[in-house]
């Protein structure tokens, strides 16, 4: 899917989350709260009927920051490491 190819956003479960949720507040976040946040926003994306589109316009447009498609951006950065070789 191309990087552009966004209606997908429009059957997004996270629609009507915070932003927050998904993509932290700020560098202050320990690591233990980052996880559990990182878990919250897993949890909605696991219901998500649009998680493979997402996951993999972030992967293609290789989204920075955030949970996209239930992977967080360690996560998504690991897949496209295996995905090259
Ligand atoms: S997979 Fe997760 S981040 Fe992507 S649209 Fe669905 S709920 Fe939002």
């Amino acid at each position: 899917m191309a990087p552009t190819d966004t209606e997908w956003r429009e059957g997004a479960a996270c629609l009507d989350q915070p932003a927050l949720l998904f993509f932290g507040m700020d560098d202050s976040e320990n690591p233990a709260a980052r996880r559990l946040r990182e878990e919250s926003a897993k949890r909605v994306c696991r219901l998500c009927e649009v998680r493979a589109q997402c996951l993999e316009y972030a992967l293609a447009a290789k989204e920075p920051y955030g949970v996209w498609g239930g992977l967080t951006e360690i996560e998504r950065r690991a897949r496209l490491r295996s995905r090259a070789r």
